[in-house]
Formats: C-alpha cells, sequence, structure tokens
C-alpha cells in the first residue's frame, strides 16, 4: 500500500485552519512550543510504554529532539524518536479534531481577531499551528514496533486536504519539515529558533538538539570545497523536568512556560504552588489555577486532571483521581516515589496513598486560593467570576472542607447594588445587626428578580442585609451548607420569617394583635384558596406589596423546583 491515498481534512480541522491562521499572526511563535511539546509528550509515551515493552527502544533509549533548518530552502525540520504513529493513526491525529464539543466551541468564535484569538488559545491549537508559518507541512513518521516499511508519509498545504502514503523510515519517531512560508523565512535561522526553545520550551524532560553554534550550515561559504565532518549536536534547552528543581532556580516565566507546555492554554496562568512532600508520602506536585475558564468547564466527558508522574516517568494524562470534581479547573504535574510504575487508573481509584495525597492536594489548592484572596482581593475576584460556579459545587462533594471553601465563596447582597458576586460571608457577618443571628438570603433566577422581591421589603426597613443568591446551583449549594461561623442561614423565602433579637418587644405585641384582629379574613382566604395552598398567615414581612407566597420551611425551593422540572422530574 504505497499508493498515495488523498484523504478530506474534517470539516471542523478546516474551520480551525482557517480560524487560526487569520487570527494569530500575532503569536506566531508558538508553533514551535506546540512541535515541541508534541516531540516531548512523544517521547513520554514511548517511554511508558517501553517499561513493560523493552524491545520498543530498538537498542535506542537516547531520548530525544532534534531542531534543524536550511535557510535557502526555507526549511525547519523537527524529529524525535518518540512513539511515532501508525497509518490509522495519522489519518486520526493529523487529519481530525478528537475534542468533544468542537463544533460548540468554533461556533463561539466571533471573527473579532483578538477575542478569536485568546479562545483559540484555551482551546489548544497543538499540530495545525504549523500552518500559521508553513505553507507546505510534512510529517514522517513510524510508530515504535513497526517495520522500517510501515513508516508514513502525511503532507499538506493546510487548505482542504492531504496525502498520505506508506514510506520507509529506519528509525522510530517522527520528523515534521516546515516549508516555511517567504514570509516567514526569518525562522529559518539559528539564532532565533535557539532563542525561542529557550523561551518556550527549557524545561521539559528532554534534550532539545541542534548543531553546534559554529557547524551551522546556513553559514558556509558559496562554492567552497568542504569535507563535510559529521555535524555535532548540542542540547540548547535545560531539559530538566520542572518540578524537579529546588524552587528557588525557578523563574516565574519557567513556570508560566511550563504551564502552557502542560495545559495546551497559551495565556498565564493565575497562580501555582509547588511543592515536595516527603515523610510518610513521598511526592512532588506542581498545581496550576489558570486564569481563564476552558471551553468544555462544563462538559462532563472532557478530561481533567492531573499529569502523572511516578519517579520522573511519565505515566498518564488526566489522573482525575488526585483532586475533586470541584477543583476540575486545576492543572498540573504529580510525581510520586511510592506508587508502583505499572499503576493502572482502576488501581489509583483504590489506592491509600492515592487518597491520602488527594486530600492533602485539595488543601493545597484550597489554601493556595484562601491566600490569593488575603493577599490580592482583585485578583481572587477575577478568579471567582471564572470559577465560582465550580467552587459551588464543593460543599456537597467535600464535606470535610466545606466551612474552607463557604470563606473562599463571594455573593451578591444587598448590601451592594450590582450583580458581581464581591461579598464574602466573613464580610457579610461583620456587618451583622445587633441581635441578629442568622445569614439571611434569597435565591432568585437574576439579581433584579432577587431585589424586586416582596421578601426584602421588612429588611431593607430593617436595615438587614440579604445574601441575593442567582446561579442555578445556589440552591443546591444552600441545601449542604447549614451554618458559617456558627450562624444558621436563612431563605428569606421559606417558612416563618424568624428575626431573632432584632424584632423589638414592642413590635412583636402589636403585630400578635393584628392577627387576632385579621382572623376572620384568614378564614375566609383558607376557604377560597384551599385547593391551592396550605395555609394562609398574616405576614410582617411586607411593608409595600398586599401579600406574597412562601415556600413551606421543609419543602423544595422554587428554583429547585425550576430545576427539577427542568429535569423532568
Ligand atoms: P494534543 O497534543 O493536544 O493532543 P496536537 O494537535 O498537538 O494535540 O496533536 C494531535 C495528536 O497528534 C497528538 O495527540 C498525538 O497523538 C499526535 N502527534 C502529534 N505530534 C506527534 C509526534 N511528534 N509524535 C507522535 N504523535 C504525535
Ligand atoms: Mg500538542
Amino acid at each position: 500500500a504505497t499508493e498515495k491515498q488523498t484523504l478530506g481534512f474534517q470539516a471542523e480541522v478546516k474551520q480551525l485552519l482557517h480560524l487560526m491562521i487569520h487570527s494569530l499572526y500575532s503569536n506566531k511563535e508558538i508553533f514551535l512550543r506546540e512541535l515541541v511539546s508534541n516531540a516531548s509528550d512523544a517521547l513520554d509515551k514511548l517511554r511508558f510504554q517501553a517499561l513493560s515493552k523493552e524491545d520498543l527502544y530498538e537498542g535506542d533509549n537516547d531520548l530525544k529532539v532534534r531542531l534543524e533548518f536550511d535557510d535557502k530552502a526555507q526549511t525547519i525540520t523537527l524529529s524525535d524518536n518518540g512513539i511515532g504513529m501508525s497509518r490509522d493513526e495519522v489519518v486520526t491525529n493529523l487529519g481530525t479534531i478528537a475534542k468533544s464539543g468542537t463544533a460548540e466551541f468554533l461556533s463561539t468564535l466571533t471573527g473579532d481577531q483578538k477575542q478569536d484569538s485568546r479562545l483559540i488559545g484555551q482551546f489548544g491549537v497543538g499540530f495545525y499551528s504549523a500552518f500559521i508559518v508553513a505553507d507546505k507541512v510534512e510529517v514522517y513518521t513510524r510508530r515504535a514496533g513497526l517495520k522500517p516499511d510501515e513508516a508514513v508519509h502525511w503532507e499538506s498545504s493546510g487548505e482542504g486536504d492531504f496525502s498520505i502514503e506508506t514510506v520507509t523510515k529506519e528509525e522510530r519517531g517522527t520528523r515534521i519539515v516546515l516549508h516555511l512560508k517567504d514570509e516567514e523565512k526569518e525562522f529559518a535561522n539559528g539564532w532565533r529558533l535557539r532563542s525561542l526553545v529557550k523561551k518556550y520550551s527549557d524545561h521539559i524532560s528532554f534534550p532539545v538538539e541542534m548543531i553546534k553554534e559554529n557547524m551551522d550550515v546556513g553559514e558556509e561559504e558559496e562554492g567552497k570545497e568542504k569535507a563535510e565532518p559529521a555535524p555535532e549536536f548540542e542540547s540548547v534547552n535545560e531539559a530538566t523536568a520542572l518540578w524537579t528543581l529546588p524552587r528557588n532556580e525557578i523563574k516565574d516565566e519557567d513556570y508560566k512556560e511550563f504551564y502552557k507546555h502542560i495545559a495546551h492554554d497559551f495565556s498565564d496562568p493565575l497562580l501555582w504552588a509547588h511543592n515536595r512532600v516527603e515523610g510518610k508520602l513521598d511526592y512532588t506536585s506542581l498545581l496550576y489555577v489558570p486564569a481563564k475558564a476552558p471551553y468544555d468547564l462544563w462538559n462532563r466527558e472532557a478530561p481533567r486532571g492531573l499529569k502523572l508522574y511516578i519517579q520522573r516517568v511519565f505515566i498518564m494524562d488526566d489522573a482525575e483521581q488526585f483532586l475533586p470534581l470541584y477543583l476540575r479547573f486545576v492543572k498540573g504535574v504529580v510525581d510520586s516515589n511510592d506508587l508502583s510504575l505499572n499503576v493502572s487508573r482502576e488501581i489509583l481509584q483504590n489506592d491509600k496513598a492515592v487518597e491520602s495525597m488527594r486530600s492533602a492536594l485539595t488543601k493545597r489548592v484550597l489554601d493556595m486560593l484562601s491566600k490569593l484572596a488575603a493577599d490580592d482581593a482583585e485578583k481572587y475576584q477575577s478568579f471567582w467570576d471564572e470559577f465560582g460556579r465550580v467552587l459551588k459545587e464543593g460543599p456537597a462533594e467535600d464535606f470535610i472542607n466545606r466551612e474552607k471553601i463557604a470563606k473562599l465563596m463571594r455573593f451578591s447582597s444587598t448590601h451592594q447594588d450590582d450583580d458581581k458576586q464581591t461579598q464574602s460571608l466573613e464580610d457579610y457577618v461583620s456587618r451583622m445587626k445587633q441581635g441578629q443571628d442568622k445569614i439571611y438570603y434569597i435565591t432568585a433566577e437574576s439579581y433584579s428578580a432577587g431585589v424586586k422581591s416582596p421578601h426584602l421589603e421588612i429588611f431593607r426597613k430593617k436595615g438587614i442585609e440579604v445574601l441575593v443568591m442567582h446561579d442555578r446551583i445556589d440552591e443546591w449549594l444552600m441545601s449542604h451548607l447549614n451554618e458559617f461561623d456558627g450562624k444558621h442561614f436563612q431563605d428569606i423565602a421559606k417558612g416563618e420569617l424568624d428575626l431573632g433579637e432584632v424584632e423589638d418587644k414592642e413590635e412583636k405585641e402589636k403585630q400578635e394583635e393584628v392577627s387576632k384582629e385579621a382572623e376572620p379574613l384568614l378564614n375566609r382566604l383558607k376557604e377560597v384558596l384551599k385547593d391551592h395552598v396550605e395555609e394562609v398567615r398574616v405576614t410582617h414581612r411586607l411593608t409595600d406589596s398586599p401579600a406574597c407566597l412562601v415556600v413551606g420551611a421543609y419543602d423544595m425551593g422554587v428554583q429547585m423546583r425550576r430545576i427539577m422540572e427542568a429535569a423532568g422530574q
């Protein structure tokens, strides 16, 4: 099957290619990071598979990436001796986009260059970014373990289709040749490439080698007889996995670039925590909170979790056992010295060490967020705006940490006059009226619906603050949060209203009198409405509206009812 076959790109790939080329031109150089990142992943995968199948090394376990260029031909060539790809893998990996939710994602792009480039960055452009600088890309690849004549040559100009044919390739792994566009030929330059590798890929785990500086082929003199010496290569990056270095040897820039390598994001992270734990357990973690929510944060099937290494050997991506679901936005690496190299996802699920690591890592993330909240309110607010709704799943999932999580929460309240979630429970408590012993809240479909509620009238009159909860998840959240700082939460639309000590005695007596007088009216109303309501009561919670509906103290709230109805229950 050496015959050349031409195949069309999946529609989404065409769309992505088009958008990428047009929106990323101010960010072109990232193509190199993406390709080096893929090469590094391929080396990681080979090393992992070779743990149980030594043969895959084919006698060569000196894992590395090589970067060459030819300024006359305007090409850049990147080779790795990693896992490589079979013909089927090439067709899938370099012809389609495997991520779920891709079509939805693409439909959110607007055509606005600045906004789209950020979105595409979060989506992860990967391999296709080669077409930002190249008008033709060739891939030669052989899967480790396949025969030399089972290699594949893929070629495309990044428009509608690509061709693929079976070829012979002696060395396993992948070689990518970029034919640079005329206007991008400046990339075929030793100094430029070296500085890009340093900038973007200094701390991947493998060496990126280039021909020794004084031997760069681009610099020979024309027409001169030369005895071709074998080119000598040298590593141009540090090539030590970042998390293995001591913290004081790592620059912020290094942390940021490493984040981009593992998170497939090209914005800087919001914050990170890097820790070595020794003792009963022995592991290193490097955890990042992204600055922006990914496009698939609400997609249940979206991959999540940490990159797992064991004794520096890459084991798997998306190891989800190390953090709870409500911290699914956290990216990072965990490198364990306790786990056995042949763990599987199943084993991870029932492992005692993993369980301890999970609770320690959870605490680590919550502490890092608490610290941010204390040190930099503005930055914390930007975190909350992106990920607050995910964190609100916390109290239900993580009973032990619920007080800590509650402290991290921000709500809208009658203390302010906009719908921003900026008030912490500690803020609320500090403003409580003398004698007030509860934290009052109301849930509504929107902030404006909430503040218009007649239930709020009495609180306004008395100057008592009420939290206005208007996220879909809030009622669910409140069913798992009973108290904060020893104060109970009270839904002001539920059951009898008890303002505690805030109500004065005189007023109470007056209210009782009014209730007595109203008894005949109440009885008539009960009779008329008996099929619709359970009870009719005199209320003192209104000051302007004549009447309002309340839900029984133990009944489902109105929002919750809507969610259940929407779910068909
Ligand atoms: P991602 O790296 O996020 O998976 P990419 O678009 O960068 O997405 O790459 C797509 C896929 O192509 C990779 O997941 C991998 O399977 C394959 N691939 C890309 N480059 C290489 C390589 N150098 N060696 C082996 N496989 C590769
Ligand atoms: Mg990639």
